[in-house]
C-alpha cells in the first residue's frame, strides 16, 4: 500500500490518515505519496463516462487502503462532501465559441464560489470523519488570499470535532470574499482581518509556521491545517485533471494541454502528478500574474521571492510557492536530501538557482507566462463582448498565458481551468466592461445574501498577531472545552 514520507526526508513513513490529520511531516517537510500509482488506459477508457464523484472514488482507492476507509465510507464521505455544489456536473465544461480548440473546465460551482471547494469538500469532511472515529478534536488555522478562507470556514461550520481559524490580510480580499467568512453565524468559526501585511497572506503563513513550532500550544489546541500543504488537497485536486480530460478528448491518448492560473502550485502540483500517473497531457501553462515566482522558477530557474504586486487576480498574488517543492522531490528521483538543502538555502539566502539537470528536468512539459493587469481586464472584456462569457480575473490570467504561448504549442485541445467565479471580484469586472453596473452574469444570490447579514470578525495588527492569536485561541479552547454542568 502506498505510504506517505516528507520530502526533507525526516521521520518514518506514516499511513493515508496520519497524513491528513498531520499537515506538516515531523520535520516541517510536506508529505509526498512513496509512489505514485498507474493509470493505464484501458482504465480511462473505462472511466470515460463517470461522473465527478465516481471518478473521484476510483482515483481515491488506488491511495486509500481498505483498512483505513471502507469502500461504503468513501462513497458516502464524497456523496456528503459535493452535495452543496450548485451543478450536477459538479465542474462543467464551457466550450467557447470565440476560440477553436480552446475548453473552460469551470471550477467554481461549490458553496464558496472558487476551486478550493473542489479540494476543503473533500478535506475537511475526511478529517471530521477521522476525528469522529477517533474521539479527538482539531484546532485548524489557515492563511488566505481570499478562497481558501470562505471555503475552510463553509465547510467546518458546525462541525462538532472542528474550530476553524481563517486570517485574512484585511484590504486584500474582496468584499464580497471576506463577507463569505464573517457572516456565519456558527461559534466554531472564527474570522480573522490582519491589517499591516506587507507581503499579504504569505505573511500570515509565517505566523501560523510559529504556532505550529510552539509544541505546548499545538498539543494543547490539536492545532492542523488544511491548507495546501496538506495532502489530501492535493491528492482531490488531481482527479479534475483526469475528469477534464474524459470529457474533453473524443480519444482515450490524445494529448490536450491545460492552462492554469497559478500561485502556490497546489493545483499544478497535482496536474504534473496526474500527468506522472499516465494522464496524456501534453504541456501545461503556468499562468502567474505581475507576482511571478513560477514564471521565474520555469523560464529562469531561480526560486526568488520578490516584493508583492495588488493585482486583480487577488488570490494568486503569492509570493513563495511551497508547493513547488513537493513536486521538485518526484523530479529528482525523491532526493529528499536536495530538497531539504534548497528549502534551507532559499530560507537563509532569499534565491535559489538549480543547476542545469535539475532545471531541465521539471520544466518538462510547463510552460510559464507572467500577465499583466491590462492584459488581465482586455480579455476579460473581449470574451465577454464576443462570447457573452464572463471570465473571473483568474480565468482570464489563464487564458491570456494560453494565448501568450500559443506559439509554442501544436493545435490539440486546450482546457483552460477557471478557478472563481466573476461575482467574487466585481470591481474588478466593472472596471474591465468600462461600466457602473455589474451584468447579471456577475452576480450571484449568495453574494447578494451574504450584503445584508451581520459580520462577526476579530480585528488584528500584523505586529502583534502570534502574541494576539496564541491569548484568543488558547481562551477560546477552554471555553469550548471545559465541561458545563
Ligand atoms: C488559490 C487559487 C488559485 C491558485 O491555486 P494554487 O494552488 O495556489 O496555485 C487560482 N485561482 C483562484 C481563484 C484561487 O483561489
Amino acid at each position: 500500500m502506498i505510504q506517505y514520507v516528507s520530502n526533507k526526508g525526516g521521520g518514518s513513513p506514516v499511513d493515508f490518515e496520519t497524513a491528513i490529520l498531520d499537515g506538516f511531516a515531523c520535520d516541517g517537510g510536506l508529505y509526498v505519496p512513496t509512489r505514485l500509482p498507474t493509470i493505464t488506459h484501458t482504465q480511462l477508457r473505462q472511466w470515460k463516462n463517470l461522473a465527478y464523484v465516481d471518478l473521484a472514488f476510483e482515483i481515491l482507492s488506488l491511495f486509500i487502503d481498505r483498512a483505513c476507509m471502507t469502500e461504503a465510507e468513501l462513497r458516502e464521505l464524497l456523496q456528503t462532501a459535493y452535495a452543496p455544489f450548485e451543478k450536477e456536473a459538479i465542474i462543467p465544461i464551457h466550450q467557447l465559441k470565440c476560440r477553436k480548440n480552446l475548453f473552460i473546465m469551470e471550477l467554481f460551482h461549490g458553496p464558496t464560489l472558487s476551486f478550493k471547494d473542489v479540494g476543503l469538500a473533500f478535506l475537511v469532511n475526511l478529517v471530521d470523519f477521522f476525528l469522529k472515529r477517533r474521539k479527538e478534536y482539531r484546532t485548524l488555522i489557515v492563511a488566505t488570499t481570499g478562497d481558501t478562507g470562505p471555503a475552510t470556514a463553509y465547510f467546518t461550520a458546525g462541525k462538532s470535532n472542528l474550530s476553524a481559524w481563517v486570517l485574512y490580510p484585511k484590504g486584500m480580499v474582496t468584499e464580497a470574499q471576506e463577507r463569505q467568512m464573517t457572516t456565519l453565524p456558527h461559534s466554531n468559526i472564527h474570522p480573522v482581518g490582519v491589517s499591516n501585511c506587507p507581503d499579504g497572506g504569505d505573511d500570515l503563513d509565517l505566523v501560523i509556521a510559529q504556532l505550529y513550532a510552539n509544541k505546548s500550544f499545538k498539543d494543547k489546541v490539536q492545532l492542523s491545517s488544511v491548507n495546501s500543504i496538506n495532502w489530501g488537497r492535493i491528492l482531490m485536486q488531481t482527479v479534475h485533471y483526469f475528469y477534464g480530460y474524459l470529457k474533453t478528448v473524443d480519444t482515450i491518448g490524445e494529448h490536450v494541454d491545460m492552462a492554469v492560473p497559478s500561485g502556490g502550485f497546489g493545483n499544478l502540483c497535482a496536474g504534473g502528478f496526474a500527468r506522472k500517473m499516465g494522464l496524456p497531457v501534453h504541456t501545461f501553462v503556468i499562468a502567474n500574474n505581475t507576482n511571478a515566482s513560477l514564471h521565474r522558477i520555469f523560464s529562469e530557474g531561480v526560486f526568488s521571492k520578490n516584493a508583492i504586486f495588488e493585482t486583480p487576480s487577488s488570490a494568486i498574488d503569492i509570493l513563495i510557492p511551497y508547493n513547488f517543492w513537493r513536486y521538485l522531490y518526484f523530479c529528482v528521483a525523491g532526493d529528499a536530501h536536495k530538497i531539504k538543502e534548497w528549502s534551507a538555502a532559499f530560507l537563509s539566502k532569499g534565491s535559489v538557482r538549480f543547476d542545469a539537470t535539475t532545471y531541465q528536468e521539471y520544466t518538462k512539459g510547463f510552460l510559464s507566462a507572467s500577465i499583466s493587469d491590462a492584459a488581465t481586464l482586455q480579455l476579460i472584456q473581449e470574451i465577454y463582448a464576443s462570447d457573452g462569457y464572463l471570465l473571473d480575473p483568474h480565468g482570464a490570467v489563464a487564458l491570456a498565458a494560453a494565448d501568450a504561448v500559443k506559439e509554442a504549442l501544436g493545435d490539440r485541445k486546450m482546457i483552460c481551468l477557471v478557478t472563481a467565479h466573476p461575482a467574487k471580484f466585481p470591481d474588478v469586472i466593472t472596471r474591465a466592461l468600462h461600466t457602473d453596473s455589474l451584468p447579471e452574469e456577475g452576480r450571484h444570490h449568495s453574494i447578494e445574501k451574504a450584503k445584508n447579514k451581520c459580520e462577526k470578525v476579530y480585528l488584528c495588527s500584523h505586529d502583534h498577531l502570534e502574541e494576539a492569536l496564541l491569548d484568543i485561541m488558547n481562551a477560546d479552547w477552554d471555553i469550548a472545552h471545559t465541561i458545563k454542568d
